[in-house]
């Protein structure tokens, strides 16, 4: 397979929060493939911008660790990642004061693509903002990126949104949800909408229902403080969940299209209908003699906040009127397994006796582990004995269907952080969509609170609490295995 990398255009990426946690992680170690793929023209440089004492030699250093970590060997090439190097450089700021602003401005070009990616925590995106604007430094095309949380709920995301939009347009806002970055995202499209296969099976009619399991094995060590005020509805269902929902439920958009993308996945958010109590379950991980438990983890006493949820859906719309889509995730769960699966119905007459082994027909959307899909269909046992069925799936792993290319496709920052400069919004989360998505969580929170509901206790590398089995089971179905 021959690959196709596009070089962009030449550009300036300053990276708000450069000497973070992300940034070293994904971002700085993303741009670095990047650089190596030879998708970077010679004149992009990209810019830390943090309050730590540093500079450009000291980032160079940095960023020099960053990538011998977190980018394979294989591709650590010295002299490649000499010539990254040199594209850096380091402004020290403070993005809530004065200092730092006059020195950016006389490092970022204003006749070039200019972005600006915000890596700090959302209390100081409207300063960031602000301070562009007031120092002359964004240009009127300039792009600013923004991490998630994205707000806490809907007052908090409405204001977060107006604090930006009083200095960028809504086509200059990316809010980033990798989720929509991960190859297995974008080719669950592709899948849906450039084959005539799937989409004429694609509601109510043929589907049974749909799952969508993300679940980690981790717990929230680290960054309990944080993730105590957050809990799995607010971290992972509010976005990813709900995205990986929106592309698997939405209509086709008239054109692979920022705009036209969006509004078909804000409709599917606006279609849902509340949940019912009894159709949500909450749990928290207990601690075993290997790990501790969510409350030792979260450094709190006796905290209600939920390390896993599982919950059933119903869209209201005429594809989808009677096709449940659960939901679940969780961390500390027996596996590490990111899927969408699309149960279909079984066939309405079987010409086979009862006893031959037919089932439905099961298509599986892997984003982790080993990106790909397979299609579970119904065959004849091979051999002698009559006529007896099995099941076996059609499996597309990419990495065996596609080769080495495949398993090294870039990872969801790269990709997104291309797609700024490139000024493709399309994986991207409008603003609206994420005050629709918020508007949809904040009274499942709210009633949570009102009722001052306790999350059910599980054991650690389980498959989450017994109620979430059930969820499943009183409607005659049952989730997929999760793995180890
Ligand atoms: P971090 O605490 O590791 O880094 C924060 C960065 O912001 C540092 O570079 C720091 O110097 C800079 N900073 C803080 N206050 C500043 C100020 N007043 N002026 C200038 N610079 C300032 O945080 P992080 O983990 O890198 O996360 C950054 C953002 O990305 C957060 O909003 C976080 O929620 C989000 N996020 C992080 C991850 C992750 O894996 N770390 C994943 C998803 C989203």
């Amino acid at each position: 397979m021959v690959s196709r990398v596009i070089p962009v255009d030449p550009f300036d990426l300053v990276i708000f929060g450069g000497t973070g946690d992300l940034a070293r992680r994904k971002i700085l170690p993303g741009l670095y493939r990047r650089h190596l793929d030879g998708q970077m023209p010679d004149d992009a440089r990209i810019i830390g911008a943090a309050r730590g004492d540093m500079d450009t030699d000291g980032y160079r250093t940095f960023v020099e660790s960053a990538v011998r970590e977190f980018v394979s060997k294989k591709k650590c090439n010295p002299k490649v990642l000499k010539s990254f190097l040199e594209r850096l450089r380091f402004v020290q700021l403070d993005a809530t004061g004065k200092q730092g602003w006059t020195d950016l401005k006389d490092v970022v070009r204003q006749d070039i693509v200019q972005a600006f990616y915000f890596s700090v925590g959302p209390s100081l995106f409207g300063p960031i903002a602000e301070r562009l604007h007031t120092h002359g430094i964004a240009g009127p095309t300039a792009r600013i990126v923004v991490e998630k949380p994205f707000g806490h709920d809907e007052a908090s995301a409405r204001a977060l949104n107006a604090s930006l939009a009083k200095h960028f347009d809504e086509y200059q806002i990316y809010r980033i949800d990798h989720y929509l970055g991960k190859e297995t995202v974008q080719n669950l499209m592709a899948l849906r909408f450039g084959n005539m296969l799937f989409e004429p099976l694609w509601n109510a009619q043929y589907v049974d229902h749909i799952q969508i399991t993300v679940a980690e094995t981790v717990g929230v060590e680290g960054r309990g403080s944080y993730y105590d005020k957050s809990g799995a509805m607010r971290d992972m269902v509010q976005n990813h969940l709900m995205q990986l929902l929106c592309l698997t439920a939405m209509e086709p958009p008239s054109k692979f299209e920022p705009n036209a993308v969006r509004d078909e996945k804000l409709k599917i958010i606006r279609a849902l209908d509340p949940v019912a109590t009894d159709d949500i379950v909450r749990g928290q991980y207990r601690g075993n003699d290997d790990v501790a438990s969510y409350l030792e983890d979260a450094e709190t006493g006796a905290s209600t906040t939920e390390s896993f949820v599982a919950m059933k859906l119903q869209i209201s719309n005429w594809r989808w009127n009677g096709t449940p889509f659960y939901l679940r995730t969780g961390k500390r769960m027996r596996g590490r397994m990111s899927e969408i699966v699309v149960r279909f119905k079984e066939p309405p007459h079987s010409i086979f006796d009862e006893d031959t082994g037919q089932s439905a027909n099961e298509l599986s959307i892997r984003l982790q582990p080993n990106e790909g899909m397979d299609l579970k269909v119904t065959i004849k046992e091979p051999g002698l004995g009559g006529m007896r069925l099995i099941d076996v799936p059609l499996d597309m792993t990419f990495a065996d269907a596609l080769g080495e290319e495949a398993a090294d496709a870039p990872d969801a920052y790269e990709r997104l952080i291309m797609d700024v400069i490139r000024g493709n919004q399309t994986l991207f989360m409008r603003g609206d969509e994420v005050e629709a998505a918020w508007a949809w969580t904040d009274p499942i929170i709210a009633g949570w609170q009102d009722r001052g509901d306790k999350p059910k206790l599980y054991d650690p590398f389980s498959t989450g609490p017994e109620e979430a089995l059930m969820l499943l089971h009183k409607d005659g179905r049952r989730w997929r295995e999760i793995r180890e």
